[in-house]
């Protein structure tokens, strides 16, 4: 037994190649990783024995833990029938009910999807999407993209250059197309000084360095911005670059409400809005990205729900909604309307986390532009060989069966998304934690070497990789970006199981930093 699992190891440190994992080191990691051999509810279970619950939900997109029946079942019902069959001069059930429960609930202009496998691929196709809309519409000069620093939107090279974590992107800028970057709004490490003078690094590439700001614990007058009216800097400076650059611009970008593997940076409230309404200003489209946030991650099914208009913030303040006439309510659906994105990448949690699925929500005016004779060549010439598969298809719409169900947001919202919140509450008071920080039930804590002087511990010295191998001990699987330790669980989370986590999390950063 002892000679097996020694070899399993060898195995697994060497013809096994980790993704973004520094193999020599993860070779030599004691206790060495665990080896998953079956899941349980919200729970993983390694060769050992040793149960784990998932706070990092199979890296975020088991969002009905790690076993949901229901989803399980319809995939064994559809390898009854088929398993895999092209979009490519065909069509197969699963995908025209899903595309149909995927639209219904967007709602309109998001009248039409796209299927790929992956978020990297979904983002893939919205960019090409969005180029080619300009190009058909007469502006193939509308080629560029801008995006946030710190924004992550996969792995693919067209993904990668539209992201903008100088660790994970830098050493490929040489193959990427050039991308406008602005700050994103990263409160704790607030990118003005007092004097709203710009404070980056600017790279050759014109990235930005945040990595080495001094964390400046939401010291800034513009945080915590409770509407848009505030003068929230990085909205205008993205408002600047759009106004001035906007005649080149095929889209923007963006991570909407939390910039994930970045580090989990919420944006201020209203500063969405401000800069969606920016772009749709000048024509330029908006991409949002929800293949982390998306699918329930955040309290709705999309996260673009969560938009507001300017009349909706100060009718909320108010309370007064209900002494809308049935007229002022049409005039205002027709600006939430106006206010959703052109473009939605979806993946993750769409399959519940059982198969690989991704999908691109799209405009009505954009999906109207691609139309043409069949001469004319304004066709979409893209497709993966797995575009849609059945099996995925199948597992979305059984997913979506819970995820969409308004009771079950309605616990997510009103029960669990507060409870996870007050469980780790008692983090932020600790001395080395920064920062407690995100939305939903997405949660980034940053741990600091000291408070007073704001300097952060050595980032090679994996301090957040100590706390993810104390939590380990302790029945809790997570994981660390940098000094940043991630709770992304599934959205099945318990209330006991919650209480474990937040208690787990606290001890954990207790005993790495001591
Ligand atoms: N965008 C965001 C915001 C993500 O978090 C991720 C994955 N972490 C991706 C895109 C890429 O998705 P995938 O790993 O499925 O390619």
């Amino acid at each position: 037994m002892r000679h097996q699992e020694a070899r399993l190891r060898q195995i697994d440190s060497t013809a096994l190649w980790h993704p973004f994992t520094q193999m020599a080191c993860y070779a030599d990691e004691a206790p060495p990783p665990p080896v998953i051999v079956r899941a349980e509810g919200n729970w993983l279970v390694d060769a050992a024995g040793k149960r784990y619950l998932d706070a990092n939900a199979g890296y975020w997109c088991l969002a009905l833990g790690c076993r949901p029946r229901a989803v399980e079942r319809a995939v064994q019902a559809q390898l009854k029938k088929f398993s895999h069959s092209t979009l490519l001069g065909l069509s197969h059930l699963p995908a025209i009910k899903l595309a149909e429960r995927l639209t219904a609930l967007a709602g309109p202009p998001l009248d039409h999807v796209f299927f790929a496998d992956s978020g990297s691929e979904a983002v893939e196709v919205a960019l090409k999407m969005a180029y080619q809309f300009h190009v058909h519409s007469g502006h193939p000069e509308r080629s560029e993209f801008l995006a946030l620093g710190e924004a992550y939107h996969g792995d693919t090279l067209g993904a990668v250059a539209v992201g903008g974590i100088e660790l994970f992107h830098a050493t490929f800028r040489p193959l990427l197309f050039p991308v406008r970057r602005v700050p994103p709004p990263h409160c704790y490490r607030c990118p003005w000084k007092e004097k709203g003078d710009i404070h980056v690094f600017a790279s050759p590439w014109g990235a930005v360095f945040f990595r080495d700001s001094k964390p400046a614990p939401y010291s800034h007058h513009c945080h915590p911005a409770k509407n848009m009216n505030v003068p929230c800097l990085c909205a205008r400076a993205l408002e600047r670059e759009i106004a001035r650059h906007h005649a080149t611009l095929a889209a923007l970008v963006i991570e909407p409400f939390v910039l994930g593997p970045g580090g989990i940076i919420p944006q201020p409230e209203g500063y969405l809005e401000r800069v969606v309404d920016a772009a749709r200003k000048h024509g330029v489209l908006v991409i949002f990205d929800e293949v982390a946030v998306g699918m329930g991650r955040l309290g709705t099914v999309f996260a673009f729900e969560q938009l507001q208009s300017r009349d909706s913030q100060s009718r909320d303040r108010k309370g007064a909604d209900r002494l809308l006439t049935r007229a002022a309510r049409k005039q205002h659906a027709a600006r939430e309307q106006k206010l959703k994105p052109d473009l939605v990448c979806l993946a993750k949690g769409l399959t519940a986390g059982l198969l690989p699925l991704s999908a691109v929500l799209a405009s009505d005016q954009i999906y109207r532009a691609f139309l043409g004779t069949y001469a004319q060549q304004r066709t979409f010439f893209h497709g993966h060989t797995f575009t849609g598969s059945a099996l995925g298809c199948a597992a979305a719409l059984a997913a979506l069966d819970r995820i969409a169900a308004p009771a079950f947001l309605g616990k997510l919202r009103e029960k669990t998304i507060p409870a996870f919140w007050r469980a780790l509450a008692p983090l932020s008071g600790h001395p080395h934690i920064g920062d407690l920080r995100g939305r939903g039930l997405m949660a980034g804590v940053e741990l600091i070497k000291d408070k007073a002087r704001g300097l952060d511990y050595p980032w090679a010295e994996r301090y957040g990789h100590r706390v993810v191998l104390a939590a380990r001990k302790r029945g809790v699987n997570t994981r660390a970006i940098g000094n940043i330790v991630l709770a992304v669980p599934p959205l099945t989370i318990k209330p006991a199981e919650i209480e474990l986590l937040g208690r787990a999390l606290y001890e954990s950063v207790e005993e790495a930093t001591r």
